[in-house]
């Protein structure tokens, strides 16, 4: 049954604080996000839901930070499910060790978030004013990290690790989880996902921890855009940075990019010329609706078709023979190649029947899908004592109920709680 509370006027600065009780999700979250919504841009408010956890079972805040509402502000439970879950047995799941689920699919590839912390402020990932980070106390420390790392290589079957966040390279003591994660058997392929920032100074040490392969986000060549996107002037850190990465040996780099209608979508071909010529390899990636600001418009993306239809004018494209596997990016040879370019359209082509993933975000829950709305809770099983049997069964439950797809088409798609940098993408 679903529960409404009112609100009553709000003029800035008043804030509101919602209970746990309003858990799973409220309207007020359809209609308060910074800048966007009716009601918001006709009383010329701008309300801010602070942080993903105003939408979790701990309950939020929500401030009002300039203008007001009349009122007949309402909060309404949706009665959706609350975040966290204990994992139901299915008595109907094969006694296989591996992660597999109802659908045939098995995880190989566990994506781990270190931090949901970052030093820059993309627009399509989280507000200027960043997020109400995680308490250290709730974040993983290295050695509960290890232990469920180790679990899943040893005893779940997974065969790669991809360090991810936030922004990874923030998180210290990085380098030694990755030489702990080389030391196990077998030995993993392991891969990191950065923005670049500091990168310069750390891709040797990385390299001879044992990271394998590098992913380093980089969405214009431009640095007033690039301050523009990010909020932060910073575009010759990750350029060096990619540079040091090739030069350590982690290669094939890759960079992702994300392209924006009206910012940045005149770059596909000059970002797709820099890294032919400099050896990189450039993975567009669809815009998703995981920002924190609940921002992302349908309308607004840019589709994988136009970015191929824009990198068509210039170069010749030819779909790569090479065995796609759970890989999210189609790869397309360019110009005859050796160098390919990748189209990861999540949204206009989604590949779930082939994906291979797990994730784990930096305070322990396991996620099936970027777009799960449900997680389970391997921290508090650590912390309460459990084998590492227990816990690899727990996991093994969480992805046998994976669900198909992320649903973005259907009509009841919601959004997950937490937005892509506290899940690690
Ligand atoms: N901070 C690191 C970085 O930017 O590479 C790692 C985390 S970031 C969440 C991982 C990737 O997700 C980046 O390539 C970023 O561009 C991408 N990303 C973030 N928000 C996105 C969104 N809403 N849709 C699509 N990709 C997104
Ligand atoms: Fe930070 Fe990466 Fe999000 Fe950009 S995309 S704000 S670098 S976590």
């Amino acid at each position: 049954m679903r529960a409404s509370r009112g609100l009553g006027a709000l003029r800035a600065p008043d804030s509101v604080t919602l209970t746990p009780r309003l858990a799973g999700g409220w309207t007020i979250g359809e209609f308060a996000r910074e800048g966007r919504g009716a009601d918001a841009g006709r009383r010329g408010a701008t309300v801010r839901v602070c942080g993903w956890r105003a939408f979790s079972q701990i309950g939020g805040r929500l401030e009002v930070t300039h203008g007001g509402y009349g009122g007949g502000v309402t909060a309404s439970e949706l009665g959706l499910p609350a975040v966290r879950q204990a994992t139901p047995r299915d008595p109907a799941r094969p006694a296989d060790a591996r992660l597999i689920d109802t659908f045939g699919r098995v995880a190989t590839d566990l994506r781990i978030s270190l931090t949901d912390r970052c030093n820059l402020r993309c627009s399509y990932c989280m507000p200027a004013e960043g997020l109400d980070w995680m308490p250290r106390d709730e974040q993983l420390t290295d050695d509960e990290l290890m232990r469920l790392i180790e679990i899943a290589v040893r005893d779940l079957g997974i065969a790669e690790l991809r360090f991810t966040g936030g922004e990874p390279l923030l998180r210290k003591g990085l380098e030694g989880l990755v030489t702990a994660s080389a030391a196990l058997e077998p030995r993993p392929d392991i891969s990191l996902t950065t923005n670049g920032i500091g990168l310069a100074r750390r891709a040797e040490s990385l390299a001879s921890a044992g990271v394998n392969r590098l992913n380093v986000s980089m969405d214009t060549l431009l640095q007033e855009r690039f301050a523009t996107i990010t909020r932060r002037d910073r575009l010759s850190d990750v350029l060096e940075g990619l540079a040091a990465a090739r030069a350590a040996g982690l290669g094939p780099v890759k960079i992702n990019t994300v392209l924006l209608r009206g910012l940045n979508d005149d770059e596909a071909v000059p970002l797709l010329r820099f890294a032919v010529e400099n050896g990189y390899e450039l993975r567009f990636i669809e815009q998703m609706p995981l920002d924190a600001q609940h921002g992302w418009e349908r309308t607004e993306m840019i589709t994988a078709g136009e970015i191929m239809e824009s990198l068509r004018t210039a170069f010749t494209l030819t779909p790569d023979p090479a065995e796609r596997g759970g890989a999210p990016a189609e790869r397309w040879v360019v110009d005859g190649g050796p160098a390919v370019v990748g189209v990861i359209a999540s949204v206009t082509r989604p590949f779930c029947g082939a994906c291979d993933r797990t994730r784990l975000t930096a305070d322990g829950q396991v996620r099936s899908c970027l777009f799960a709305r449900t997680e389970t809770d391997l921290r508090a099983m650590l912390r309460g004592g459990c084998t590492d049997a227990e816990i690899a069964e727990t996991w093994r439950h969480a992805m046998w109920g994976k669900l198909a797809g992320h649903g973005i088409d259907d009509p009841g798609f919601l959004q997950p709680d937490r937005p892509m940098s506290a899940i690690g993408g």
